[in-house]
């Protein structure tokens, strides 16, 4: 089991997504609407910036590549799909901001979910570890997070801070409860590989 362990200065600042990939992750608002309306806001509100805890543990990284390495002797138009080295991370929070207005608010919340976290961290660490893989969708290839006393903070975290971004009216979240994990590959990355590819 590989660990990590993360105090509120690890977490990245909001990092703005890569827009260039068609099909993306969407922010659950959409869900009320339909037909061209829902295609429409689909886009509109496809979550286009993220909160992570970067991931640089030479350990959890090495080990990370060497599973992509297997990944990629098996099938070599996979290295298209994986997350390189320096960009693994654990995902706490995506958002949609649509302008300077709203990108300075999300700071704003970010900034003031620090002494809500640190209330919840009570000077303790958290202390993430990682073992085995599994996938979203056939799609999303990951290192899972074990459930214990760790998760559940960050859990905890994950959640205030998304409420602390909405209070403030951030559309954040995908309409899906936060999962941790670490996504060392997605076929997302390459249209062309999705189109042949099923993990
Ligand atoms: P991330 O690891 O946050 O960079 O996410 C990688 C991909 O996994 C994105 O396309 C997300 O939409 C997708 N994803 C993240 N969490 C989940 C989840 N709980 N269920 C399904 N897909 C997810």
């Amino acid at each position: 089991m590989l660990k990590v362990i993360f105090f509120f200065s690890s977490v990245h600042a909001i990092s703005e997504k890569n827009t260039k990939n068609k099909r993306k992750r969407t922010t659950g608002k959409e869900i009320e609407d339909s037909s061209e309306r829902k295609k429409k806001k689909k886009k509109q509100y496809r979550p286009n910036y993220f909160i992570s805890l970067p991931i640089t543990n030479p350990e959890i990284t090495s080990s990370i590549q060497a599973v992509q390495d297997a990944i990629i002797q098996k099938d070599q138009r996979l290295s298209k799909a994986m997350v390189r080295s320096g960009s693994l991370h654990v995902t706490m929070l995506v958002m949609h901001l649509s302008n300077e207005e709203e990108i300075s608010i999300a700071v704003g919340a970010l900034a003031d979910s620090k002494d809500f976290v640190e209330d919840l961290l009570k000077g303790k660490k958290v202390d993430l570890s990682f073992q085995g893989i599994d996938h979203f969708r056939n799609e999303v290839g990951f290192v899972k997070l074990p459930e214990n006393d760790h998760t559940t903070k960050l859990t905890e975290i994950a959640e205030t801070m998304k409420k602390i971004f909405q209070e403030k009216g951030i559309l954040t979240g995908e309409g899906r409860a936060f999962k941790p994990h670490l996504t060392f590959m997605k076929l997302s990355k390459s249209t062309e590989l999705r189109k042949q590819v099923v993990l």
